[in-house]
């Protein structure tokens, strides 16, 4: 058990002025959370509904389709919620089509200035045309590679390793998981479960997680979202995460008492002390009711307590949302600058699953760069 003070402990006592949102676009970002199918451009779902006889859209021109898709998602509905992922899954049942997400993908988030992305898909979601897993697979990684290349030529750089997600109302998450460690030198960085959480804890899937640990694979759990500690506790102490998929729910094991004091529980305690990173998705935990809003999201205590936060998207088209948008809610919300911006960007960055050499070398040549060009642009700004 540990105890700390909330208030009185930020130590970022002088604040500079909010961060234009240019400037946060500009900021290189880290992402560590997001779903290849929750981040279709509405033209796209639209194009590709087209071109694969899809006719079950609910709109047919892209505003009133992307308002849909976040409409659907802040509807408190989870039949609302799960049918937008039924039309992004519907039209990218081709080579084709799960290219150009990829590509898109990639430009879209190297436009928003994210310089390494981890971005996961279930294969199994995409063989209802009849396209084999590893055919899905090199779909998506040809798809990066291009967007990623693209990112480059507009003078852009972006990296993105991939993980293979598997669906945890399943029983695929073993053949997946040796999927994951069949490219993992191919593009992908790693491995996820993901889905529905109450009722379907990992320890469902511990043979898929037992494998990856003899192969030294690295894997994530969504765990902590939904569902409460049960689901965290296992995820770690039984699977072995690496990380967290959201994990707000370990706000459970912290105790605010009446004179600002905190206590941590065990489990709290450990995910802190073994600095577990936590995979938060702000405006996707307020949609799915995780948190009550941006302003009363858990991450401002997690981040005073010093626990290793991430920030993330989840679901791009879903949430109406990007990386610069998160922060910016999160810079007004908290009051954060571009120290704090950093703080987290660099977490993330020490979160990812490549090598440590490649993770520093990001570190050093583009993200702490990147925030001193910013900082410097900020106060030329104010200054004149
Ligand atoms: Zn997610």
């Amino acid at each position: 058990m540990g105890v700390g003070y909330v208030r009185g402990m930020s130590a970022d006592a002088a604040k500079s002025s909010p961060v234009p949102l240019d400037l946060i676009i500009e900021a290189p970002k880290v992402l560590l959370h997001d779903h290849l199918d929750g981040g279709l451009r509405p033209q796209t779902v639209i194009d590709l509904a087209v071109a694969s006889g899809y006719s079950e859209l609910p709109a047919t021109d892209a505003d009133s389709l992307g308002r849909w898709f976040s409409e659907a998602a802040y509807s408190g509905s989870l039949e609302r919620y799960l049918e937008t992922f039924k039309h992004t899954v519907g039209v990218t049942q081709s080579v084709d089509a799960l290219s150009r997400v990829a590509r898109e993908c990639a430009e879209d988030l190297a436009a928003d200035g994210v310089v390494y992305a981890e971005v996961r898909f279930a294969p199994e979601l995409h063989v209802e045309k009849g396209l084999a897993e590893r055919e899905i697979i090199e779909a998506v990684l040809a798809g990066f590679e291009s967007g990623v290349a693209m990112a480059a030529t507009g003078g852009r750089n972006i990296r993105i390793g991939v993980l293979l997600t598997a669906m945890r109302t399943a029983a695929n998450s073993r053949s997946i998981a040796e999927l994951a460690v069949e490219y993992r030198d191919k593009g992908v960085v790693g491995f996820d479960i993901a889905g529905a959480e109450a009722g379907f804890p990992p320890t469902r899937h511990l043979d898929a997680f037992e494998y990856l640990r003899r192969v030294n694979a690295h894997f994530t759990i969504h765990a902590g979202e939904a569902f409460g500690l049960p689901s965290i506790w296992e995820a770690i102490q039984w699977c072995g995460a690496d990380r967290l998929g959201h994990g707000v729910r370990i706000m459970d094991d912290i105790t605010i008492n009446a004179d600002g004091t905190v206590e941590l529980g065990n489990l709290a305690a450990y995910v802190r002390d073994r600095r577990i990173p936590l995979e938060l998705c702000p405006t996707s935990n307020v949609q799915t009711g995780a948190a009550d809003s941006i302003a009363t999201h858990p991450i401002g205590l997690l981040r005073t307590l010093g626990f290793r936060v991430t920030v993330n998207t989840d679901n791009r088209l879903m949430s109406g949302t990007s990386m610069s948008h998160e922060m910016d809610l999160l810079s007004q919300a908290f009051d954060w600058d571009l120290k704090d911006m950093q703080w987290l960007t660099i977490n993330a960055m020490k979160s990812a699953f490549i090598g440590f050499d490649e993770r520093l070398e990001i570190i050093n040549t583009q993200i702490k760069p990147g925030y001193a060009h910013v900082r410097s642009e900020l106060e030329t700004r104010l200054n004149s």
